[in-house]
């Protein structure tokens, strides 16, 4: 059950804290208070967790500060879309607002090797207009004996870097708690001069633990990777758990499915499911051609496979892209063979220009259809 407040209830009001009082007396019952942007102004929302099934609707909307009350039988309770929720889809991070009808690209290094390298990468892609990247620096790999990444030392000049190139958000995977303080830290040594959306990856997708923590930072908004081996739904029950623990600004990638049913590909790619989750959930989509690919094959018209399920993802109304460039691909120490060259850059940009123009006259005639057939 939520109860949305009134926009007018300050925190320190005793409207709010005889509220509160009142919800701390029920027994079996976690009242949950998040801050979450509404259409016009901030609004508070309570989140009774536990089994509500004995309270009454009708009763709660009288409680002091309570505007309305939403009774959430199905799944995602916090970041599913329910029975008269107006609870908006998306928020703002650092001058960039992210939601179901945005579209932002995220191309960048999959692993931080040189300073010169993340400059070239930062470089092209302001000359494209872009300013978002991501940028590994704590790799997860199969093998101990492979590059783990740079881990904290290379912080400070990529948030340098990314300000110097007016990048304002760096995507980042994080695979302990302790990177998320690092990366504060690095923010604040450098004067923070960028922003930084934490990345679970799919690996760390039901490690629970790092999920909680990371949930209960409000600073950084998060990306979760689908799990490779799982089902949607327990992917979406992983994102849920950053939402139970505070943290309700998160995006979810479909990044593809490991079965070799999808060979010659990488992982069998899922991108069918973007508008699912659009269904399902309130959160921004992201879709990851290059885990999900992790090949530069060319069809016989000239586009790479890569180029085409980032299509096949915006066209069907993707809202984030995180995709692997590198200058000397051939020399990267991470996943070099799904890697994008700078100079084709421009191509992928103008690419994704066209399948979004087609997504966007695809939801206009639906608008339009639905129209004539009422
Ligand atoms: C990555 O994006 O660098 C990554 C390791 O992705 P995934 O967790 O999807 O494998
Ligand atoms: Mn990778």
């Amino acid at each position: 059950m939520i109860l949305i407040l009134h926009p007018n209830i300050d925190k320190s009001s005793q409207e709010y804290r005889e509220l509160m009082d009142y919800l701390s007396a029920l027994r079996g019952i976690r009242a949950r208070a998040h801050d979450v942007e509404g259409a016009q102004q901030r609004l508070t929302e309570i989140y009774l967790l536990g089994d509500t099934s004995a309270l009454q609707v009708e009763e709660m909307s009288l409680l002091p500060g309570v505007e309305r009350v939403v009774r959430v039988s199905e799944e995602y309770r916090i970041l599913g879309r329910h029975k008269d929720d107006r609870r908006s889809t998306g928020f703002e991070y650092n001058g960039v607002r992210f939601g179901q009808d945005t579209l932002h690209i995220f191309a960048g290094l999959c692993a931080v090797d040189t300073p010169a390298n993340a400059e070239a990468v930062m470089r092209a892609l302001t000359g494209s207009g872009l300013s978002c990247t991501r940028m590994g620096a704590y790799k997860p790999r199969t093998s101990p004996y492979s590059f783990q990444g740079h881990g904290k030392a290379c912080l400070p000049y990529v948030f340098e870097l990314a300000g110097k190139h007016r990048i304002k958000v760096v995507a980042m995977e994080v695979t302990h708690e302790s990177h998320v303080d690092d990366i504060r830290e690095a923010l604040e040594a450098t004067g923070h001069p960028t922003g930084v959306m934490l990345q679970v990856g799919t690996r760390n997708t039901q490690n629970f633990e790092l999920l909680k923590k990371v949930g209960r930072q409000q600073d950084f908004p998060v990306l979760l990777k689908r799990g490779f081996g799982i089902t949607l739904e327990e992917s979406l029950n992983a994102a849920e758990y950053l939402a139970s623990e505070g943290n309700q600004r998160v995006i979810f990638a479909l990044r593809g499915m490991k079965t070799n049913m999808g060979d010659p590909h990488r992982n069998f790619v899922d991108f069918a499911h973007v508008p699912v989750v659009k269904r399902l959930t309130r959160m921004p989509v992201c879709i990851d051609p290059s885990h999900s690919v992790g090949t530069r094959e060319r069809a016989p018209d000239g586009l790479m496979d890569i180029f085409h399920a980032t299509a096949q993802g915006v066209i069907a109304g993707a809202n984030m892209i995180l995709v692997d460039f590198h200058p000397d691909p051939a020399k990267a120490l991470v996943d070099g063979p799904q890697a994008l060259l700078l100079s084709e850059l421009p191509h992928f940009v103008e690419d994704v220009r066209i399948a979004r123009e087609a997504y966007e006259k695809r939801a206009a005639a639906a608008k339009s259809y639905a129209t004539e057939v009422a």
